[in-house]
């Protein structure tokens, strides 16, 4: 029996099945109610970088709920929040000095636009337009919906009440760059900014580009004296073998939005980081050139403390090799579907493992969520994606029961 009670995500509630009732959770594995160990192939959306109930964080969360379990930043300051921005200033590049907080990731996406165009307000420019990627995900509220693909996106029947944004494919080749690069030039004074999944597109798609091509995006958004938006908030904290995904570039976007990974899974916590020119921006003897905006839990410090656990994790366990172990497993052991004639392609960068269909696969999703908890697995596709992104300590025999149960699913699969 479905509860009607509680409205689920994404999620036609006429004819769901029944959600699996999840009691606990330990290391990569969700516990049912009916006491099956299931491995967690896609963490929790990819947010639980180190497993479930990790003593570190655990550790971190209870001892901040019984000293400080938040209050209010409008004119007050605590110690987790400061350490926290203060740690993230030094592990991403550059003059990414200024960090604001925010709860969810679609509200850190949300900030950083109204930062870009508080930021041409403020110069007296008004620039309220957003370039943005086809099969790029970034959230769903109203301006984060705005920027997600128009067409393919889970968005486009909201079409006509969205905010009208420059929407284009990642160029992918010399003469695309080209071609992107006059397309910019000629709407470049109405564009506030360019947001940017860096290397790896998330929930829109799973598609990648490369290191280089991100490289020349943000180069000529530098010619053009465009804002770069670089929204990791599926790539940040390891995901794709380096800490950020914009490290493998390298480049150094105006604004960064982070989320997901940065609390381990635990707790919501978002951040936008700024470079110090854009900060600058708003700094005046007019109070209005502030920056307007201050969610009401910013920098809830029990989620602060949780993130500051997981960076502490990030310096002392051995993540890098781990990502890049799971990567190589994943690039053999998928390998072999690239044969198969219902597969379009494999992709596979750091722990993101891809297999997108030649067919959507709306109508079997139910099936294929039944075949991969038969065996032993909570792996839930979208569209036409099948993809693990598993906690970078996974056992790699349970990374291994994976991606047969991949394989096995896609080959029994009747089309
Ligand atoms: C998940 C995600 C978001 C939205 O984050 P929420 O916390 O779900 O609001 C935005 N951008 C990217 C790249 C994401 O993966």
């Amino acid at each position: 029996m479905i509860d009607h009670t509680l409205w689920l995500p994404y999620t036609q509630m006429q004819t769901t099945s029944t959600p699996i009732e999840i009691v606990a959770s330990e290391q990569e594995y969700l516990i049912t109610k009916q006491g099956t160990k299931l491995i967690d192939a896609i963490g929790s959306w990819w947010t639980s970088c180190y497993g479930y109930n990790h003593p570190t964080i655990v550790k971190a969360i209870q001892s901040q709920a019984e000293t400080l379990p938040h209050v209010m930043l409008g004119g007050i300051v605590h110690p987790q929040v400061q350490r926290l921005a203060h740690r993230l200033k030094a592990l991403l590049p550059a003059d990414l000095n200024h960090v604001f907080f925010a709860n969810t990731g679609s509200e850190a996406v949300e900030i950083a636009m109204k930062i870009a165009i508080q930021y041409w307000l403020n110069q007296g420019q008004t620039r309220t337009q957003f370039v943005c990627f086809e099969q790029g995900y970034h959230g769903d509220t109203f301006y984060a919906m705005s920027v997600c693909d128009p067409v393919e996106g889970m968005h486009h029947i909201f079409q006509d009440a969205l905010p009208k944004q420059l929407h284009t494919p990642i160029p992918r080749s010399k003469e695309a760059l080209e071609a992107f690069k006059a397309w910019l030039s000629l709407h470049k004074n109405q564009i506030a900014g360019v947001i940017i999944e860096p290397l790896v597109q998330g929930a829109g798609g799973m598609k990648m580009h490369t290191p280089q091509m991100l490289k020349e995006i943000d180069t000529v958004c530098k010619e053009l004296n465009l804002l770069l938006i670089a929204d990791e908030i599926f790539t940040g904290f390891g995901r794709t073998g380096s800490l950020f995904a914009i490290n493998q570039a390298p480049i150094v976007p105006d604004i960064v939005c982070l989320s997901k990974a940065l609390t381990g899974g635990t707790l919501p916590l978002a951040a936008v980081v700024a470079r110090t020119p854009i900060y600058e921006a708003f700094l005046s003897d007019n109070p209005e050139a502030a920056l307007m905006h201050g969610p009401t839990y910013m920098g809830n410090a029990i989620a602060c403390a949780a993130a500051n656990a997981v960076l502490e994790l990030f310096n002392t366990e051995a993540w890098q090799e781990n990502v890049q172990k799971i990567q190589t497993q994943l690039q053999k052991s998928l390998a072999p579907l690239s044969n198969s004639a219902k597969v379009k392609e494999v992709r596979v960068l750091g722990a993101i493992g891809v297999v997108e269909l030649q067919q959507n696969i709306a109508h079997n999703k139910a099936w294929f969520v039944e075949r991969f908890l038969e065996s032993g697995i909570w792996l839930r596709p979208f569209g036409n994606i099948i993809y693990t992104t598993p906690c970078f300590n996974i056992k790699s025999t349970n990374l291994q029961q994976i991606t047969e149960a991949i394989c096995q699913h896609i080959h029994d699969w009747k089309t």
